[in-house]
């Protein structure tokens, strides 16, 4: 990014604008013309919302954008986020066989071109369900909250969904960059999941605004969708400085359009190397930081962030500080960061998760100069809140059964982050989406097996 470019909040507003280019009319069409339509194809299993990639292109080809668009919402209920944020090379794209011998298919890019024709000729895609009696809180407004919730209204539920913050869409609303992913975006899903008679009370938290034992009387069944909290604290000296942020908190602010010029021209590192630490030292480059380094206590090779991710973080003129941890804050008399001492790390034999135990290298520590530090190193749990359901968790971590997705309590039912274990790489939209439709899929189950029997 040219630094001549950093110098207004104008221009601190055009650097958080879409990136990546939508495809033209002609190019769709070129692209959609290229599938081969395989037969059984591979594409379709390598997603993890199922969508019958084949047809969506294929509409595309004879111009029929809204047939296209419905059959990718069908499958996945954010299929126009995900088609701007999934890691399509190691799920769709990675599977498709001209992989082989030429280039695969633009699968993300066709997905975006015709989901934002519907977005953009505001396209209602789908009708409720005949009211069937039976009600469901859905805890979240996440993507695994709303795809739960949309297949459920379409089955006759009434839903409503109880959402903490002030608008629904969780991270694809507050988390992911606006680079990458407009709010627009996210809107536009939650919508469709409104126009189908579900109820969204935002500004809404369930165990203070909302108490766990009304949702229990009150409804007849529930699904915890809260996803993952704020990022932990690193237990070093110097933290609460000024000029240390929690990185989901600092790309909430940048969504949500509160931009400052307090980066500008700040040396600032990132600590972690998942994709929040990626979105957070792209989001620095943006704000008109100098420099950004990630600091990482593994190696390239550990890193849970996507390749993609990588890739446009390096682009972006990210550095990256491989087997480095922070030791140490340190701050001036007025209580700002002025540097960060570290130690180097080696690898030693893997731990619990199957990833190499970093071991300090003794005499190996050295001060960063840095202004700005921002911390990414995985998120916590809702752990009050699932004990206030009296869930059975690991560490925070919803236990369910991998196919139904019901709790230890069999009235609930849990999908999305809040049921992601640790050490498995990093959390995807698609998934929790999907896991969103299978727990609906358990509920409608579970109701319609009770209605025979009686
Ligand atoms: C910075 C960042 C970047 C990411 N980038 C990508 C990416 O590029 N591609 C990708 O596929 N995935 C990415 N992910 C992961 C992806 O965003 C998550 O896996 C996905 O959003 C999980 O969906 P969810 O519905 O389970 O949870 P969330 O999206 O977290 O939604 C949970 C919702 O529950 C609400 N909630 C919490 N507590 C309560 C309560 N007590 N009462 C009511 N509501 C509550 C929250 O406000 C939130 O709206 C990223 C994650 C982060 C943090
Ligand atoms: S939802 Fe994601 S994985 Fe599935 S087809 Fe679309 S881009 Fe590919």
């Amino acid at each position: 990014m040219e630094k001549t470019q950093r110098i207004s909040i104008t221009n601190l507003e055009k650097n958080f604008q879409e990136v990546e280019r939508a495809l033209t009319n002609q190019e769709a069409l070129e692209e959609s013309n290229r599938c081969l339509y395989c037969y059984d194809a591979p594409c379709i299993k390598a997603c993890p919302t199922g969508i019958d990639i084949p047809t969506f292109i294929k509409k595309i080809t004879t111009g029929n954008l809204l047939g296209s668009a419905k059959t990718i919402m069908t499958s996945n209920p954010v299929g126009a986020s995900c088609a701007r944020v999934c890691p399509t090379e190691e799920l769709c794209e990675g599977a498709c066989v001209l992989n082989h011998s030429t280039k695969p298919i633009m699968i993300g890019n066709l997905q975006r071109y015709a989901t934002d024709w519907a977005i953009k000729n505001e396209q209602t895609l789908f009708d409720p369900g005949t009211p069937n009696g039976k009600s469901v809180a859905v805890v979240g407004g996440g993507p695994a909250g709303l795809s739960a919730a949309r297949e459920l209204a379409k089955f006759g539920y009434d839903v409503t969904i109880f959402e903490a913050a002030e608008k629904a869409g969780g991270l694809n609303t507050y988390g992911i960059v606006s680079f990458r992913l407009p709010q627009a975006i996210s809107y536009w899903e939650v919508e469709q999941v409104e126009k189908l008679n579900v109820t969204i009370k935002t500004n809404t938290k369930v165990g203070k605004d909302v108490s766990v034992k009304h949702l229990l009387e009150k409804f007849d069944c529930i699904v915890l969708a809260v996803g993952m909290a704020n990022v932990p604290s690193l237990g070093i000296e110097g933290e609460d400085l000024e000029g240390v942020y929690d990185a989901i908190e600092f790309v909430k602010e940048t969504k949500s359009g509160r931009l400052s010029m307090d980066f500008v021209g700040k040396r600032a590192v990132v600590i972690g190397a998942g994709n929040t630490a990626i979105d957070g030292a792209t989001s620095s480059i943006r704000l008109g930081a100098e420099n950004v380094k990630i600091l990482y206590r593994r190696t390239l090779e550990e890193m849970t962030a996507y390749d993609f991710e990588y890739e446009f973080a390096k682009q972006d003129g990210v550095e990256f500080r491989w087997l480095t941890v922070p030791k140490r804050i340190i701050g001036d008399d007025h209580g700002r960061v002025i540097g960060i001492e570290c130690i180097k790390m080696n690898l030693g034999e893997p731990d619990a998760d199957g990833r190499r135990r970093p071991i300090p290298i003794e005499g190996s520590e050295h001060v960063l100069p840095v202004e700005v530090i921002i911390k990414a190193i995985g998120q916590t749990r809702h752990l009050e809140l699932i004990k206030g359901f009296g869930l059975q968790h690991e560490s925070g971590v919803v236990q369910v059964n991998k196919e139904t997705y019901q709790t230890s309590n069999p009235k609930i039912y849990a999908c999305g982050d809040v049921v992601f274990g640790k050490g498995k790489g990093d959390a995807m939209v698609v998934t929790a989406a999907q896991q969103g439709k299978q727990a609906a899929y358990s509920i409608h189950k579970q109701f319609t097996a009770v209605e025979t029997a009686q």
